[in-house]
């Protein structure tokens, strides 16, 4: 390139030099002849003053004497030289000689009399054409000189200009060499070689440019990448500088707080997190204290926010708040501490009454025989209770813990009738009438909890029934419908019969020996195999509970 650069440069000066040095020649020729002209054209007016018609040779003489380079031609109006000063001996018309065609104008002609190159006028004065003719050797002689001098010259600017543009472009070039040389280590790895030409300039930039480009592909599809996670994630996330601005808060915050994340971004976090707890957390952490997550209770759901310090080079230090709905997990907590506290409740009073009988029996508080089996009786009454309470809640944490069971096609017609049968007793003793319309109805499912199932809802339908009541049970494909004339359940315990251990009367249904987990395990069945339950009743009519397979 550099080459390229101070050859092209050297080109121009020495065309500029010509272009100078022969336009200063055409110009200098110009004004020469302009000269020779006036000149020429006054000594002619000179001659033609002297000259009377008669006085030729006088004439000749008298201008001759002025300047002994000037030729004086005196030509009659036959074209005959009557006297010329060149002393050559011309004996061919001079008519047509040019300066005679046309007076007063002044040629430049090569004479081959006098071999040199003339500048002719004539002008017709008493009867005669008086010529002048002076020679233009002057003009040759400064030609050569200004031609010696201006080849001289130009060698000398243009040697100069070589030197000068040598130096130059290696000053020049030598920051753009470097430049380019940093670039392409910094995008490639391929060594550079330096800048020859304007090709390479331009080829080492295009790949530059390329890498580039590449990588800023490579940069914003790892970027995208990022946002999309993070925006896509279902977790909260904020980061908060050491200034205490917002420098990332992910699309999951903006939508549970409801605002737009390039309105609250490199904002101070005050302007978000007004809660004074959580406030105080992220100070901890900014003082490296160790943090606890904080609970936060926001539109009915329940966050778990966790405070993390960070340090690296981009942020310098910085708080990671991460944010987690934790309502289903907290929901699922207070469930199992429900339940154990009721358990721990419903298992507590009968052994309280066991433990009370046996203390009076072995106090011989009672010691009448027939007081002491009726207390046996209530004692083992309250610790089959117990049992019943025990193997239900083993049942529900069975359906709980997520084990597969094994499911085959269950004849379900049977075990509604195998069901009826096993209550008959009962439900003789209580005079209720059953009404069974049942299909032939096989479905895939495991054949304990279909039993367990259709038990728990036949169980209730005669436990909560009058005397002398109807159960109507009708089965088919689509559905099980359970139908009592019993004590109903009024509307604001409809939702919660479900619930473990809610009973809508519990001394009624401690009563019947029930548990309160009859429901809940019937309602875990369904969830199980996807069966819908629709429960309908009338306080003190009837009670209709369907299954949707
Ligand atoms: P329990 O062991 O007490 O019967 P369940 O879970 O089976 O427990 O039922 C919960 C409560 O729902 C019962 O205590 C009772 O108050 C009410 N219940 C259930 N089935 C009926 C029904 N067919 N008629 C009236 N009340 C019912």
């Amino acid at each position: 390139m550099r080459k390229k650069l101070i050859i092209n440069n050297a080109f121009l000066v020495f065309f500029s030099l010509l272009l100078l040095f022969f336009a200063s020649l055409i110009a200098i020729v110009a004004i020469n002849n302009n000269n020779s002209k006036t000149e020429v054209q006054g000594y002619l007016h000179i001659a033609c003053e002297v000259f009377d018609g008669d006085n030729a040779t006088q004439t000749a003489t008298t201008i001759s004497k002025a300047n002994s380079d000037i030729r004086i031609t005196i030509i009659d109006l036959l074209g005959n030289v009557i006297i010329d000063t060149s002393d050559v001996e011309e004996f061919e018309s001079h008519l047509d000689r040019p300066e005679i065609q046309n007076l007063g104008e002044a040629f430049m002609r090569y004479s081959k009399t006098l071999e040199i190159q003339m500048l002719y006028v004539a002008q017709l004065d008493d009867g005669y054409f008086v010529r002048v003719a002076i020679p233009l050797h002057s003009i040759n002689t400064i030609v050569n000189w200004y031609s010696l001098i201006g080849l001289l010259s130009l060698a000398v600017i243009l040697g100069l200009s070589i030197l000068l543009s040598t130096s130059l472009s290696k000053r020049t070039l030598a920051p753009i060499n470097q430049v380019i040389g940093q670039l392409g280590s910094i995008v490639n790895t391929k060594n550079y070689y330096g800048i020859d030409s304007v090709e390479t300039l331009i080829e080492e930039i295009n790949s530059i440019k390329a890498e580039i480009n590449t990588k800023m592909m490579a940069i914003k599809q790892e970027k995208d990448k990022l946002d999309y996670i993070i925006n896509d994630m279902k977790q909260g996330l904020i980061v908060i500088s050491e200034e205490r601005n917002m420098i990332l808060i992910n699309a999951y915050i903006a939508n549970i707080l409801n605002f737009k994340q390039e309105d609250v971004v490199n904002k101070n976090y005050l302007y978000l997190i007004r809660n004074q707890e959580i406030q105080a957390a992220i100070e901890a952490a900014f003082a490296n204290q160790k943090v606890k997550a904080v609970d936060l209770a926001l539109h009915g759901r329940i966050y778990l926010l966790s405070f993390n310090l960070i340090e690296n080079s981009w942020l310098g230090r910085g708080v990671v708040v991460g944010v987690l709905d934790v309502t289903e997990q907290r929901n699922v907590e207070k469930i199992k501490r429900e339940f154990f506290a009721n358990a721990s409740h419903e298992l507590k009073s009968p052994l309280t009454s066991i433990l009370g009988y046996q203390q009076m029996i072995l106090e011989g508080i009672i010691d009448d025989e027939q007081a002491v089996k009726e207390a046996t009786a209530k004692t083992i009454k309250e610790a089959s209770r117990m049992n019943q309470i025990i193997i239900e809640m083993l049942e529900l944490s069975k359906l709980e813990s997520g084990i597969q069971f094994v499911d085959e096609d269950v004849f379900l017609t049977g075990i509604v009738k195998e069901t009826i049968e096993q209550y008959q007793q009962e439900l003789t003793k209580k005079q209720i009438t059953v009404h069974l319309d049942l299909a032939q109805v096989t479905k895939r499912i495991n054949h304990t909890l279909a039993v367990e199932l259709i038990r728990n809802l036949i169980d209730n339908a005669m436990k909560y029934n009058k005397t002398k009541g109807l159960i109507t049970i009708t089965l088919d494909t689509k559905k099980l419908v359970i139908h009592d004339t019993g004590v109903g359940i009024p509307e604001a315990d409809l939702s919660r019969v479900f619930e473990r251990f809610y009973r809508v009367d519990k001394a009624k249904s401690k009563e019947q020996g029930g548990t309160g987990l009859g429901l809940a395990i019937v309602k875990h069945i369904c969830n199980l195999y996807g069966y819908q339950i629709n429960l309908q009743s009338v306080v003190d009519q009837q009670t209709t509970i369907t299954i949707h397979f």
